[in-house]
């Protein structure tokens, strides 16, 4: 970009309503209660976050953290493959993929970087792969690195991604099919079962990307795949991120032996970058044996959903079909959007309005998100200020 022209890009930005602004979070005002924040000095329960069961806080992983930073170090000091990689997360690796039951997980810095890695690496130039109108931003980036053919189906629709698969099965070039597993922005489901069927019949592979569906969705919180019935042989590909539901930080791909070993061997996001630092991964595994023992969590994030999705229809407020966590409000408009933000701040709640290019133009909405460590009467009293400001909205 020409120096000269930031500032007209910037002007033109805000016009538009679309200027993202950051907000500091200046403290966690209760220790039992991770959703109460203090903002410009205001205390606010946040209904914006991933903490899906409310781990990020828990004093097993804060423990694990400070213990494995005395004892490895606070920074991993060079690559995976150069002295970075640690007993830390060789058994991470090890107990995500038992988690996942797949025969290897590979860790990732984040789930940004493990989407350029398959990506990057199954696909490139003259293959062909197929994304979800929806896919995460990351998903889309890693399609463009790959520099291959890039083919955007209609949302959760498998009959419109056969539609684009123009090879005939068997020639040669890949085809790659790559989805979210539940839809960070909407909470729907990708359809699984009827996207493999395709990836079989085409012989292409089906990539999902489980950022929010794992540790939340699954009788045993084992993500999307096992709320649909499905394991490795229908999605060979598996990513699945480590900030939201598991409270800590960084990603992981999981899938058969041999593909973590041509990860480890050509994914350049994992090859030229330095290691996630132990205490991070060693909090991850404290993470895990608490979703894993603490199902209370999953069932009670799924309950305070809907809660909301019951208290929403008494009050006349329009939601979509998820019946995930992830409850988006739709507003149109990206200032109409930003205005009930604000109308809910002012009543003590953090809901962030979420603005193209994020989402679609014209589908600017309020992603409300729930955690285990929120509470019922929380969740009562964000139903009765978002009533409010929906009315204040369309007077
Ligand atoms: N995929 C999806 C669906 C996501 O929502 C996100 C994070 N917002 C990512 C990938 C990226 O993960 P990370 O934050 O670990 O980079």
């Amino acid at each position: 970009m020409d120096p000269r022209a930031i500032g007209a890009e910037l002007e033109r930005i805000e016009r538009l309503g679309l200027t993202r602004r950051r907000r500091t979070v200046e403290a966690f005002t209760d220790p039992e209660r991770p959703t109460r924040v203090r903002v410009a000095g205001r205390t606010l329960v946040n209904f914006s976050g991933n903490d899906y069961l409310g781990l990020a806080h828990h004093p097993a992983l804060i423990a694990a953290m400070t213990q494995a930073a005395a004892r490895w170090g606070a920074g991993s000091g060079a690559a995976h493959l150069v002295s970075g990689h640690g007993e830390e997360h060789a058994r991470l690796e090890k107990e995500l993929a038992g988690f996942v039951g797949r025969p290897r997980a590979l860790l990732f810095s984040t789930g940004y970087m493990a989407n350029l890695a398959v990506l990057s690496v199954l696909a490139g130039r003259g293959d062909l792969v197929l994304l979800d109108r929806l896919s995460h931003a990351s998903l889309i980036d890693a399609a463009l690195l790959a520099r291959a053919r890039v083919q955007r189906y209609r949302h959760a629709d498998a009959a419109s991604a056969e539609r684009l698969v123009t090879r005939p099965a068997g020639k040669s070039g890949a085809t790659v099919i790559a989805t979210d597993g539940l839809f960070s922005m909407d909470g729907d489901e990708a359809p699984l079962a009827s996207l493999a069927a395709l990836a079989q019949a085409r012989s292409a592979w089906l990539v999902v990307d489980d950022a929010h569906g794992l540790g939340v969705l699954g009788p045993t919180g084992r993500g999307t795949l096992e709320a649909q019935g499905l394991g490795m042989a229908e999605v060979p590909v598996l990513m699945g991120t480590l900030g939201k539901a598991f409270g800590s930080f960084g990603a992981f791909v999981a899938g058969s032996a041999e593909l973590i070993e041509l990860l480890i061997q050509r994914a350049r996001t994992y090859i030229y970058t330095t290691a996630l630092p132990q205490p991070v991964a060693a909090a991850t595994r404290a993470a895990l044996v608490i979703a894993q023992r603490e199902s209370w969590r999953r069932a009670r994030v799924l309950e305070l959903t809907q809660r909301f999705r019951r208290g929403a229809a008494a009050l006349g407020i329009a939601l979509t079909g998820s019946m995930t966590p992830i409850q988006p409000v739709v507003i149109g408009e990206s200032r109409a959007a930003l205005e009930v933000s604000r109308e809910l701040s002012e009543a003590g709640f953090w809901v962030a309005a979420i603005r193209p290019p994020t989402v679609p133009r014209g589908s600017a909405r309020l992603r409300i998100t729930f955690s285990a460590a929120h509470t019922e009467p929380e969740v009562d009293a964000l139903l009765e200020a978002l009533a409010r400001a929906l009315t204040r909205g369309s007077a």
